[in-house]
């Protein structure tokens, strides 16, 4: 699959937008005024949009969610995040002022240990807490890479201090769920570049493996 980097927003949030070969594409999270990004590239590869993964329910990941309504996608997300999606307006606290979000509407809430088939790849679903009570990770066999939201970065971990944040939980997620993948999978973040899972075990102040 190739995969396309489309940073979008106030805080820079990573959209990826994943194209396989027979020209189905999938895209990792709708930051705010990325629609437009996805759209061009969709023509550019020649692909069809066929499904929509929500790592997690915060406004800098779904701002665009609710543009995407209308299109026949197949949205996925988990259900701890619901009402964030549903109705984001709930995170005005913690949302830039004067940005209006969309609900964005869910076909499928994942659970932990779900594999899934989209775009005609395998798909596993990781819950990852801690950062947000649903956030989750997308594990791709086939590619050796996870997207994992905003539980763990390139040298750092999510923040645990936001409304449902729990760092016993990012913890517990990190070594559990993301450290038990191998050292040679990609890591693709929900901001700043990518990492692997043997890097952050070996080096990441916050969680050694
Ligand atoms: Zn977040």
């Amino acid at each position: 699959m190739q995969i396309d980097v489309l940073p979008a927003g106030p805080i820079e949030t990573n959209a990826y937008l994943l194209t396989s070969s027979s020209g189905e594409s999938l895209l990792v999270d709708a930051p705010p005024d990325v629609e437009g990004a996805v759209r061009d590239f969709l023509k550019r590869r020649g692909s069809n949009l066929s499904g929509i993964l929500v790592t997690h329910g915060h406004w800098d990941h779904i701002g665009d969610l609710g543009n995407f309504r209308e299109d026949d996608v197949t949205i996925y997300a988990h259900p701890g995040d619901r009402e964030w999606i549903e109705n984001p307006g709930v995170m005005a606290a913690f949302m830039p002022p004067g940005l209006n979000v969309k609900p964005g509407r869910v076909d499928r809430w994942v659970e932990d240990g779900e594999v899934i088939e989209a775009a005609g790849v395998t798909i596993e679903i990781r819950h990852v807490p801690g950062h947000a009570p649903g956030n989750i990770l997308f594990y791709f066999p086939a590619l050796g890479a996870a997207f994992v939201g905003d539980a763990l970065f390139r040298g750092v971990v999510g923040r645990f201090d936001l409304p449902g944040g729990d760092w016993d939980a990012l913890e517990n997620s990190i070594r559990k769920r993301i450290y038990t993948l191998s050292d040679e999978t990609a890591i693709y973040s929900g901001h700043g570049p990518a990492t692997t899972v043997g890097v952050e075990k070996a080096s990441n102040p916050f969680v050694r493996g």
